[in-house]
């Protein structure tokens, strides 16, 4: 950092110095001690961020971006893998994200979900949901042709439905939309 230029002295007798704000560049003139601050605007905004990347809806935007972009990701093979994207609006800016998000009844219990499952996440395509319609709906996906067909066989042979979705290693709720008929006719 370069060193501070003097400016001259406050009313009261304070020596005044030169700040210049490293985020927006506002030149203040105040105390020795604000040198190297950000202005109160920028200050007021970082703390702002600060506290919302510190909550679950920051999680939510960040999850949701990693696993449409790092092959790294959990999951990344179901959503970045198969073409899934988040559209250019919240990928670039997670402000405009988490004020869709709080317009379009986020809570802290509520999880993102997108109506067409081979769609973006995009505004026109999200949804917040609660934990259990997000199983539900997830159940289909979380099993494949092969775990559906050996699930119906082991069902078929008087197997309960809680341990032909242990044995074949898919959740309850998939065996169980299986064993009513729901979902895989046929697998
Ligand atoms: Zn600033």
């Amino acid at each position: 950092m370069t060193e501070a230029r003097r400016v001259g002295r406050s009313a009261n007798g304070t020596p005044l110095f030169e700040c210049i704000c490293e985020h927006c560049g506002a030149v203040r003139h105040q105390d020795r001690r604000r040198v190297g601050t950000p202005c109160r605007a920028c200050y007021l905004k970082l703390k702002k961020e600060r506290a919302v990347s510190g909550t679950r809806l920051y999680r939510v935007w960040s999850g949701m971006i990693a696993r449409c972009t790092y092959p790294s990701a959990s999951h990344y093979e179901y959503y970045g893998g198969r073409g899934i994207d988040v559209c250019s609006e919240w990928r670039n800016d997670k402000e405009r994200f988490f004020s869709w998000a709080l317009k379009n009844g986020y809570t802290d219990t509520s999880e993102l979900d997108r109506r067409d499952v081979d769609g973006p996440y995009e505004p026109a395509n999200c949804r917040f949901i609660s934990h259990q319609e997000n199983s539900q709906l997830r159940s289909n996906a979380r099993c494949n042709r092969v775990q559906a067909g050996e699930v119906k066989r082991l069902l078929q042979s008087g197997v309960k439905v809680k341990d032909a979705a242990m044995q074949v290693g898919i959740p309850y709720m998939s065996a169980w939309h299986i064993s009513k008929g729901n979902t895989w006719h046929n697998a």
